[in-house]
């Protein structure tokens, strides 16, 4: 396994990294020095002489050259900024984020000759700086260890100790199998769990993930995002936890050091009381589809808008109406509105189609206005057509071939609605593509890494 640190310049990864080399018996590389030897040159002059898109490509090169075997690698503070340095480096190893406060950084840097990346005064740009990066360091760590009020041996050791212990204590991950258990989990995927928390499978890196909702059991995203950190090389398991009350889940969730949660029915708002940032996509909507956890810190987010957005892109300014007025309507109509489509709610309770588009600014019109609409785009956000019902939202005889018809849901894939408009002449979308691509989208923000939308779905 290799460890892997990074995190802003100035939080002490080369020191740390030399250190911890010397704890462990293994070898050192970083990768700031490795540049300066591949090329002949300082950083400082690289940047002075060529600029930074000059020094990203070395850095991407170095990164690329990196060994597979067991070793400890410090990064320059911008490297997990491009998702396939992220690829390269999360493939066979542990992720270690080290962060320090703004001043501690500033006087570091202050005693070193790395140049400024910015024209700002040193203060500012580290503010600047790690605002903007903290979401990439988030994503692209396993683990975040706040150096502040420890010295670099300090450091190493807490790293060495976590490396040999773990982070959660036995009795906690004892508790994950009995509420595992007790959920009604396939048996061959309840094994699968016990032995990674619990039996041979077990390592004190094995860092866990989770969807979280009630019910759990029918969702997707378990085999998809397991076959995903294979794929990567990262060493994770992504489980199920079904409860009925989200501030349990989330306190498990917690004991268990768990990275990363995709949240479903009926949490996604309630969550967000228990998160200490939420991105403001996710503020607007009303919903938490995705939470990141670095530390004691929790992060929310919202990708389903964003599965909803992209298959419809090339309707930007259409007419559209998006039937249903809760957490997925309330993504689908935001991801409209970003694309300047003018939008009407119509719901079977009046009184949330208008609360709904009051809050977001879309129209709204009642279920039976659907035929005087004539809408370029038709999305079902009900639950009207999910297994076992077969009901559709829209009467078959008000569809025209002109429209485009996107069902939210998914399974079945193929839903009386998109037999309809099929039938009717229409262009489909099937709920599997708002799926695959908030799931991609919450992949990113889980690890880092960008994976194609098409390799995804290959994986379903
Ligand atoms: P929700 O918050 O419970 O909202 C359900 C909506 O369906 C409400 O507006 C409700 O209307 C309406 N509805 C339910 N039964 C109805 C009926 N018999 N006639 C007319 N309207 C009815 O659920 P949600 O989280 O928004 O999810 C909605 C659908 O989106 C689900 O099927 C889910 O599977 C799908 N979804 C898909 C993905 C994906 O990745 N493809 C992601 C998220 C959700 P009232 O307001 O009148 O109760």
């Amino acid at each position: 396994m290799r460890i892997v640190l990074c995190g802003f310049r100035g939080t002490g990864k080369t020191e740390v990294g030399r250190l911890l080399s010397h704890l462990l018996d293994l070898p050192f590389t970083d990768t700031d020095l490795q540049i300066e030897q591949t090329s002949g040159m300082t950083i400082h002059e690289m940047m002075r002489t060529h600029g930074e898109a000059y020094f990203r490509e070395h850095e991407r090169k170095v990164i690329a050259s990196l060994r597979p075997e067991e070793s400890v690698i410090s990064t320059g503070g911008g490297a997990v900024m491009d998702p396939d340095n992220v690829a390269r480096l999360r493939r066979g190893s542990v992720m270690i984020l080290l962060e320090a406060d703004e001043k501690a950084i500033r006087e570091r840097i202050e005693r070193s000759t790395r140049p400024p990346l910015t024209t700002l005064p040193l203060r500012e740009e580290i503010r600047m700086l790690l605002s903007a990066r903290e979401p990439f360091y988030v994503s692209a760590s396993d683990i975040c260890i706040n150096t502040h009020g420890k010295n670099s041996n300090e450091v190493a050791l807490s790293i060495a100790h976590f490396l040999s212990t773990g982070d959660s204590a036995p009795a906690t991950r004892e508790q994950v199998v009995q509420f595992l258990e007790m959920s009604g989990m396939d048996a061959g995927e309840l094994e699968e769990a016990r032995d990674l928390l619990t039996g041979d499978a077990y390592t004190p890196i094995s860092r866990f993930y989770a969807v979280i909702g009630y019910p759990a059991m029918q969702s997707k995203s378990p085999p998809l995002f397991n076959a995903l950190f294979s794929h990567y090389g990262i060493p994770a398991f992504y489980t199920r936890l079904q409860h009925p009350d989200c501030g349990a889940v989330i306190h498990l969730a917690r004991n268990l050091h768990v990275k990363g949660l995709s949240v479903t029915i009926p949490h996604k708002s309630a969550i967000m009381a228990s998160l200490d940032r939420i991105d403001h996509h996710a503020a607007k909507i009303g919903a938490v589809n995705t939470v990141v956890f670095c530390g004691d810190r929790a992060y929310g987010f919202n990708t389903d808008w964003i599965g909803i957005r992209d298959p419809v892109h090339d309707l930007r300014g259409a007419r559209a109406v998006v039937i249903g007025a809760g957490g997925a309507a309330a993504a689908a109509v935001y991801a409209l509105m970003n694309l300047q489509m003018e939008v009407t709610v119509l719901n079977r309770t009046k009184e949330r189609a208008e609360d709904l588009a009051r809050r977001l600014g879309s129209h709204h019109a009642p279920l039976s206005a659907f035929g005087t609409l004539a809408p370029d785009l038709v999305v079902n956000a009900t639950s009207l057509g999910m297994d076992p019902d077969r009901r559709t939202p829209v009467p078959k005889e008000l569809l025209s071939k002109e429209m485009t018809v996107f069902d939210l849901v998914y399974t079945p894939p193929d839903t009386p609605l998109i037999r309809d408009a099929r039938a009717a002449g229409c262009r489909t979308i099937p709920g599997t593509e708002m799926f695959i691509r908030q799931a991609c989208a919450q992949f990113r923000h889980f690890t880092g890494i960008v994976v194609p939308v098409e390799f995804a779905r290959g994986l379903l």
